[in-house]
């Protein structure tokens, strides 16, 4: 039997299951069904996907006897601000690293992140790697005493992508319920811990979904591909979970060509997804993340790539409250 226990043992964050519903007027519109899973609202601090990796991550954390948590992002990191509201409830203290310098006034996720009490640390102009500060950051830590627990960025590793191997036990039941067959999900893809952890669920769980990962961020020549770092976990989960299955490379769907613009960067697209989405359904999309994989969707079901009559779920994965800081891009 498979070590499967590891998926009870986390430390509760948010509600689940998060909602799965039909998109009505979506549906009269394409011709296919289309779905929603509700992954904006967990409920911790506004909600998303960084929730359900947090509750296997801040667990580790506190079996661990650590009393200060790290981890890094952007300014708009909707990671960093569930992970400062996720250390309030452990009672953990919470230091975040995040780009650049500090603005004038903090926006969005950033606002949050100091109302949870995180400390935050501006990276400004350093010359080193994101990982290099972070050690650094760590060390300065723990030379005044504290027990660092570091997360990595996006919280995508190992124990992290448990919270999405947990959630394809919980849409299996949710498609089983509802009748939904050989749905096909779409979600934001970025730092891997998601898709990772969907793609152990669906080797553990037998789900009939096909995964449909938009990629978020261009394409970096200096940095491993995210293909790369997706293998990665999925071969750390394969000795931890004793899967049946061995991944390789090719088994990683990963959609790419919405990854055009930079990361964090407002195009027509993103503005026409978020448009339409809160314009015929009234839910709110997000400037970074789902905001791009919804414009991929669209596209790929406006074009027909898929045969039409299709289950189409949209994994919503969060991130509305960076909409605040995008305000003047997306003035209509
Ligand atoms: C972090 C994030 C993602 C991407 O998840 P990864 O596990 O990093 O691939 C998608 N959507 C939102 C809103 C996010 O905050």
């Amino acid at each position: 039997m498979p070590n499967r226990n590891i998926l009870n043992d986390k430390f509760d964050l948010g509600f689940f299951p998060t909602p799965l519903h039909l998109l009505k007027k979506l549906t009269e519109k394409f011709d296919y069904n289309i779905y929603i899973k509700r992954d904006d609202q967990t409920g911790l601090a506004t909600g998303g996907n960084k929730t359900r990796k947090l509750e296997y991550l801040i667990k580790d954390a506190s079996d661990g006897g650590y009393d200060t948590v790290i981890t890094a992002g952007a300014q708009q990191s909707n990671h960093c601000r569930q992970t400062a509201a996720a250390c309030v409830i452990a009672g953990l203290e919470c230091h975040l690293l995040v780009n650049n310098f500090k603005p004038e006034i903090s926006q969005g996720n950033l606002l949050l992140d100091n109302l949870l009490g995180a400390k935050v640390h501006y990276s400004e102009d350093s010359k080193k790697s994101r990982k290099e500060d972070l050690q650094e950051l760590k060390n300065s830590l723990e030379k005044k005493g504290k027990k660092v627990y570091l997360i990595p960025v996006g919280g995508s590793n190992f124990i992290g992508s448990l919270g999405y191997v947990s959630a394809m036990k919980e849409i299996a039941v949710q498609l089983n319920q509802q009748n939904i067959k050989n749905p096909y999900i779409f979600f934001a893809t970025s730092s891997g811990g998601t898709q990772s952890g969907m793609m152990t669920g669906q080797s553990l769980f037998n789900t009939d979904a096909i995964l449909m990962p938009v990629q978020i961020d261009k394409e970096k020549d200096y940095s491993l591909s995210l293909e790369n770092e997706i293998l990665e976990i999925l071969e750390e989960s394969e000795k931890q979970l004793d899967l049946s299955k061995s991944f390789i490379i090719n088994d990683i769907p990963v959609i790419k060509g919405y990854n055009i613009a930079e990361y964090g960067t407002l195009t027509d697209k993103e503005k026409y997804a978020i448009n339409l989405l809160a314009k015929t359904e009234g839910i709110l999309l997000d400037p970074v993340y789902t905001g791009r994989a919804f414009f991929g969707m669209i596209d790929i079901l406006k074009n027909k790539k898929i045969p039409t009559g299709s289950n189409v779920i949209f994994w919503h994965t969060g991130g509305t409250p960076a909409l605040f800081s995008y305000a003047e891009g997306l003035q209509t």
